[in-house]
């Protein structure tokens, strides 16, 4: 029998999150088509279960890494995709147009690699402009040149679909509004004097920016982290948002250990028993992905009551408060994260965001599929 512990993924619920994300994106009236972003192996939760749940609702899928594109379309996607860091060299160009990719463009000489490769047939084209975040994106002193290339492309009938494109630094932020309508005050700046920019579509808006400030859904949205049910706010919880957990990490108890006032937990002693304590081992460690910065005191649910961690995560597995939990013994189902266990709590406890836990989940880890 394999060791216990494994992830499920709930396919109809990464289709309720996706389409949730769309219908926020129409509230301002508009009708913003949404980027499935399933970068990073869709935030570990597999590219192409993923792809597979989400194939007759997405209007897209946005991802980092041309191979894994290669891979959804070798797996049948016919839909948009769209490569969000673009192309790195020259001879990516030609799988972009053998697989219909759409690219965005960061930098000035990704697009004079572009026009100087003389494509038999035009890509569609996200140009990003760095507004504010000042991670990728074209600046405003680049933008006249910019502005020759894009021309002598449409002079030569080279110029293929043309979407602006941003990212904003701090949607995700109590009192980021002001962050976000200097950004778009830098955005519309920036190409007030293009003469055809009207026509251009516009994506703007991650998960955050869709949730909290709808004027910004604009034609493509590109929610990530609310398709996988994690909240992108630390104050608001996925469940007040409507956001349903698709990955649950499961373990059991593999041991328990009845120990005695002033005995401690794991290596370093950090836990050190203040009354009489049932210690439950999980089947759950830093090597499948659990963080091991979580202090004792993260939440954990076993046997369906909730209770805390204690002591050190070890590589192989953690231990658990079991005293209030007489119910719970050796094979004792466990929830680190998902259903019932909100993966949001579980990383804040941590330090860091669901994003991270998600990523993280490690490749030992055997993932399936929650039958509906
Ligand atoms: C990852 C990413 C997103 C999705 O962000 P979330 O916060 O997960 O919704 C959107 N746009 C770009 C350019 C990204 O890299």
């Amino acid at each position: 029998m394999p060791r216990p512990i494994a992830a499920s993924i709930d396919r109809a619920a990464l289709r309720h999150n996706y389409l949730l994300a769309r219908r926020h994106a129409s509230r301002g009236g508009g009708r913003a088509k949404a980027w499935a972003v399933v970068k990073a192996n869709a935030y570990g939760h597999g590219l192409l279960r993923a792809a597979a749940a989400l194939a007759d609702v997405a209007d897209g899928f946005a991802l980092l890494d041309i191979d894994e594109a290669v891979r959804l379309r070798e797996a049948g996607i016919r839909q948009p995709i769209l490569l969000l860091e673009g192309f790195f060299e020259t001879a990516d160009l030609a799988v972009c147009l053998t697989h219909d990719l759409s690219v965005v463009i960061h930098r000035l000489e990704q697009l004079q690699m572009l026009r100087q490769a003389r494509l038999p047939r035009c890509l569609p084209i996200y140009l990003k402009l760095n507004t504010g975040m000042n991670r990728l994106g074209l600046s405003a002193p680049q933008l006249p040149a910019v502005r020759r290339e894009l021309e002598a492309m449409a002079a030569a009938s080279e110029l293929g679909e043309l979407t602006l494109m941003t990212h904003f630094a701090e949607a995700d932020v109590e009192g980021g509004e002001q962050c976000i309508d200097w950004q778009l005050e830098r955005f519309a700046g920036m190409t007030a004097d293009w003469p055809d920019v009207a026509s251009w579509q516009v994506s703007m808006a991650n998960s955050a920016a869709i949730l909290r400030y709808p004027k910004t859904a604009h034609d493509w949205v590109r929610p990530g982290i609310m398709l996988y049910g994690g909240s992108p706010f630390a104050a608001e919880d996925a469940t007040s948002l409507d956001l349903k957990p698709v990955m649950t990490l499961r373990s059991r108890i593999l041991a328990v250990q009845e120990i005695a006032v002033g005995e401690r937990v794991g290596y370093g002693g950090t836990f050190v028993a203040q009354r009489p304590t049932r210690v439950g081992v999980v089947a759950c460690g830093y090597a499948d992905g659990y963080p091991r910065h979580a202090p004792g005191g993260t939440p954990i649910v076993v046997a369906g009551q909730r209770t805390q961690t204690l002591g050190r995560v070890s590589m192989d597995m953690l231990a658990c408060d079991l005293t209030d939990c007489p119910a719970a013994g050796v094979d004792s189902p466990v929830v680190l994260w998902g259903e019932g266990m909100p993966a949001d709590e579980v990383a804040a406890a941590a330090g860091t965001i669901s994003y991270e836990l998600f990523c993280a989940l490690a490749r030992r880890v055997p993932v399936c599929d929650v039958l509906a």
